[in-house]
């Protein structure tokens, strides 16, 4: 996707804070952090959002979960972390491409912030 912001952080033409990247994971820290830890972690593949996961692509979204857990544990987040999706534009979806935040270190409450 030509004009996709995490495609680009993808392929190294926008910088960013890489914490982890394998054939098919790239995670890196959010740019507007909202707890002292906050990464990002998205399939390399341009996936635009949890609503197009199906069978043919779903196998990249637990292994997402799986390097959650890695950098989770690596980051220190012994006490518990929080894993968002936001999917669509009422959930407040901003990019297009499908991406999970990693976030801990802070208290959070429920069902908001
Ligand atoms: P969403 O609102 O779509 O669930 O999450 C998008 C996230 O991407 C936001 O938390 C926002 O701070 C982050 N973000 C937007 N632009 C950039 C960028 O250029 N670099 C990084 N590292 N994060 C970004
Ligand atoms: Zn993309």
């Amino acid at each position: 996707m030509d004009d996709c912001l995490f495609c680009k952080i993808i392929a190294g033409e926008i910088p960013s804070a890489k914490v982890y990247e394998d054939d098919t994971v790239f995670a890196f820290r959010d740019i507007a952090p909202q707890a002292p830890v906050h990464v990002l972690i998205i399939p390399k593949e341009h996936i635009k959002s949890a609503a197009q996961i199906d069978e043919t692509n779903s196998g990249v979204v637990a292994h997402i979960f799986e390097v959650a857990a890695k950098i989770a544990k690596d980051e220190g987040l012994d006490d518990g972390f929080r894993i968002v999706n936001n999917c669509g534009d009422s959930a407040g979806q901003t990019v297009k491409h499908l991406h999970f935040h990693l976030m801990g270190g802070r208290e959070f409450t429920w069902p908001a912030g």
